[in-house]
C-alpha cells in the first residue's frame, strides 16, 4: 500500500496531461484516519465516473458489533450510514467542477424505503463506503488542483464525520435501528394472526405527487381502521399501535371515483419494504411475497401455463405452454399471475383500473349472448375463490364498477372521501336482494407445477460478448435488446434494477445449466446473496457499484419479459 502522499505526487506529476493519466492514480493509500481504494478509473470525464472506496478499521470506528449482529440490524446500520454519507458530501464538498462528470462525488441515493444496499459494508473488521467520484478535466486535460481537493480536503472530513460512532449521532441511528426491529417484528405478527396487511392508524398514505414520494403534507387526511377491522399489535420498542388488519381471503376496496382507492392499494403494494422514519407508512406492511398484478399488453410471454384462465383459442393454440412475442390484455394479466404462483406468492394485489376488463369480469347477459364454448377467457372472477380455497393465495381487489365481485369477496371495504368503512354486510344484502343470474364458469384448479426449465441458449452473446446494462429503473439492456421493467410497480429503486442486471449476468454464467428451472435459478442465486453478501454477483473488483436487493418476484419477471427467454 502507498502513503496518502505518494498521491499528491501523482497527481502533481499528470496534472495537465490527458486524461488516459488518471489510470495510474488506480491502487490503494493510507491515509491518517483511513484507507482509500481506486479500484476503477474512468476513462474519460464523460463516462461512468470512478469507482473508489474508503474504509476505516472496525477497531478504530467504534461500531460495537451489537449494533448489526441480526439481518434487520445490519440493514437498519447501513442504511443510515448510507445516508449520513450522502448528507455530509453535500455539507463538506461543494462541486469542483469540470467538463462531462468531473468534480461529482456521491453514494449511492437512498429514498423513503429502507432497502438491503452495499453502499456500506460493516462488519467487526471494516467500516466501507463505496462511492463514485468524477475525475475532473477541463476538456480531456487534468485538472490536479481539483482532484486534489477531492481526495485531501472533502474525502478526508466526509469520512471523519460519517464512518466514525462518535461523529454519527448515535439517537437517530438507534432510532432507526429499533424502528426495522418493529417493522421485523409487525411482518411476522401478521403472518401469526393470519392476515395478509396492516395499516396503522395515523398513516399518511397519500405521497406528494406522481413524481415525489415524500409524503402529502397540506389537506391530507390520516388513515383510521374501521372499527371491525381494528386491532392492537404490541411493538417492541414503539409499544401498542392500532390500526387495520386485512384478513387472509378475499378483500375488495370498493367507493366513488377519487375516493382514495389506487392510492391505498399504491401504500399496500410498497408495504414489502420498510420505510424511513417520518414517511408515514412506517407501519403499513404487507406479506413480502405480495405481488401486483397488472394488465401488459405487448409483453413476451414464454410458455407459461395460462390454460386456467384461457382455452380454448379459435386458432387451437395450446395455452398450457402458451408463447407469443406480444401478449394481449388478458393474456398478459393470466401470465403474470401464474408467474407469480410459480415463484411463489401469498396475495396478489390488482388494481381495476390497470386490469383488462375481459379478464376480471363477464356478466350474466354477456355470458347469455356469447356461449362459454366460445369465450375463451375464465374471468378472474371465477378464479379468486379457488386461489384462496385451494392454492392459499388471497387477493386484494381495487373495484368501482363490478358489483359480481361482492358474491366472491369476503370483505368488502369502501373508502369514502379517504376513510374506509366496513360495508362487507350491505354488499352480501345486496347479493341477496339482485339475484343475478351470472354463472360461474369455473373449468380447473389453478396451481400448475409443470417445470419451466431455464435454457442456457437464451443467453445469446454477440461478437464483443455479452453486455448487460440498466438505465434508469425501468430498463434492462442486454446486448440491444431492451427488457422492459416499467409495469413491475414493486421495483423501486435503479439499483435494484442494477443488481437485477448484475444477476442475469451471474446466472448465465453460474447457475442456468439446462437442468434448473427459472424458479431454482432464482433462488440459487437468492441464496448466494443470502450467505455471501450482495457483492457476490457483481462482475467488478473492489467497489462493486451500487447495488440495492431485489426480490426474487422481480428477478423472475425480468427474466419473463427478456424476449430471448428460452424454456424447454
Ligand atoms: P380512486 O382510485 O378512488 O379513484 P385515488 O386513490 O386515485 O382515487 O385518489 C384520488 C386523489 O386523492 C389522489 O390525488 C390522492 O393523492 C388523493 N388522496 C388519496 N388519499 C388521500 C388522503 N388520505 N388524504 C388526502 N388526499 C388523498
Ligand atoms: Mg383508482
Amino acid at each position: 500500500m502507498k502513503s496518502f502522499k505518494e498521491l499528491e505526487k501523482i497527481i502533481d506529476r499528470i496534472d495537465g496531461k490527458s486524461y488516459k493519466s488518471y489510470k495510474q492514480l488506480q491502487g490503494q493509500y493510507q491515509f491518517p484516519n483511513f484507507i482509500l481504494s481506486i479500484d476503477y478509473v474512468q476513462g474519460d470525464p464523460f463516462a461512468s465516473p470512478s469507482r473508489i472506496r474508503v474504509t476505516v478499521p472496525g477497531n478504530k470506528s467504534g461500531f460495537s458489533s451489537g449494533l448489526y449482529d441480526t439481518s434487520y440490524k445490519k440493514k437498519a446500520v447501513v442504511d443510515f450510514l448510507s445516508r449520513v454519507v450522502g448528507e455530509n458530501i453535500y455539507k463538506h464538498y461543494e462541486n469542483v467542477g469540470g467538463s462531462g462528470k468531473s468534480g461529482l462525488l456521491s453514494i449511492g441515493h437512498c429514498g423513503q424505503e429502507i432497502l438491503e444496499r452495499n453502499y456500506i459494508i460493516i462488519d467487526e473488521k471494516i467500516v466501507e463506503a463505496r462511492l463514485t467520484v468524477g475525475l475532473p478535466a477541463e476538456g480531456r486535460r487534468i485538472l490536479g488542483n481539483k482532484a486534489k481537493t477531492i481526495f485531501f480536503e472533502a474525502l478526508p472530513k466526509i469520512v471523519e464525520s460519517s464512518l466514525f460512532f462518535n461523529a454519527i449521532s448515535q439517537e437517530d441511528l438507534l432510532k432507526q435501528i429499533n424502528l426495522l426491529e418493529d417493522q421485523a417484528y409487525l411482518r411476522k405478527e401478521i403472518e401469526k394472526r393470519e392476515l395478509v396487511a396492516f395499516i396503522a392508524n395515523g398513516s399518511i398514505i397519500p405521497r406528494q405527487s406522481g413524481v415525489s414520494q415524500k409524503p402529502m403534507r397540506k389537506g391530507v387526511v390520516p388513515f383510521l381502521s374501521p372499527k371491525e377491522y381494528e386491532i392492537d399489535i404490541n411493538l417492541p420498542n414503539q409499544g401498542t399501535i392500532k390500526g387495520m388488519g386485512i384478513p387472509e381471503g378475499v378483500t375488495l376496496i370498493v367507493g366513488g371515483g377519487f375516493h382514495g382507492k389506487s392510492t391505498i392499494l399504491k401504500a399496500l403494494e410498497l408495504g414489502v419494504y420498510d420505510h424511513i422514519l417520518g414517511d408515514g407508512r412506517e407501519y403499513i406492511v404487507i406479506r413480502e411475497n405480495a405481488v401486483k398484478i397488472k394488465s401488459e399488453d405487448g409483453r413476451k410471454v414464454e410458455k407459461v401455463n395460462i390454460y386456467p384462465f384461457i382455452n380454448n383459442l379459435p386458432m387451437g393454440e395450446d395455452t398450457k405452454r402458451f408463447s407469443t412475442e406480444n401478449a394481449s390484455g388478458s393474456t398478459s394479466q393470466a401470465a403474470n399471475i401464474m408467474e407469480a404462483l410459480e415463484i411463489g406468492t401469498d396475495l396478489l394485489l390488482i388494481d381495476e383500473d390497470t386490469s383488462a376488463t375481459n379478464f376480471m369480469i363477464r356478466d350474466g347477459r354477456m355470458q347469455k349472448l356469447v356461449q362459454k364454448e366460445k369465450e375463451p377467457i375464465t374471468p378472474f372472477i371465477d378464479k379468486v375463490r379457488t386461489l384462496y380455497e385451494k392454492n392459499g393465495v388471497s387477493t386484494v381487489l381495487v373495484i368501482g364498477g363490478s358489483g359480481d365481485y361482492f358474491e366472491v369477496a369476503d370483505h368488502v371495504i369502501m373508502m369514502d372521501e379517504y376513510h374506509p368503512k366496513d360495508m362487507t354486510k350491505e354488499a352480501k344484502d345486496i347479493v341477496e336482494e339482485i339475484k343475478y343470474q351470472r354463472k360461474i364458469d369455473e373449468v380447473t384448479l389453478i396451481k400448475d407445477d409443470t417445470p419451466r426449465t431455464l435454457l442456457k441458449s437464451s443467453f445469446f452473446t454477440g461478437r464483443k460478448g455479452v453486455k448487460i446494462k440498466s438505465r434508469g429503473i425501468d430498463t434492462i439492456t442486454y446486448n440491444k435488446m431492451d427488457i422492459e421493467l416499467r409495469n413491475l410497480e414493486q421495483l423501486i429503486h435503479s439499483d435494484q434494477t442494477n443488481t437485477i442486471s448484475f444477476i442475469i449476468k451471474y446466472i448465465m454464467d453460474n447457475i442456468a445449466n439446462d437442468k434448473r428451472t427459472l424458479k431454482e435459478a432464482v433462488d440459487k442465486v437468492y441464496e448466494e446473496m443470502n450467505t455471501k453478501g450482495l457483492d457476490t454477483v457483481s462482475p467488478y473488483q473492489g467497489n462493486p457499484g451500487n447495488m440495492a436487493l431485489p426480490r426474487k418476484y422481480e428477478i423472475a419477471a425480468t427474466l419473463n419479459r427478456f424476449r430471448n427467454l428460452k424454456i424447454k
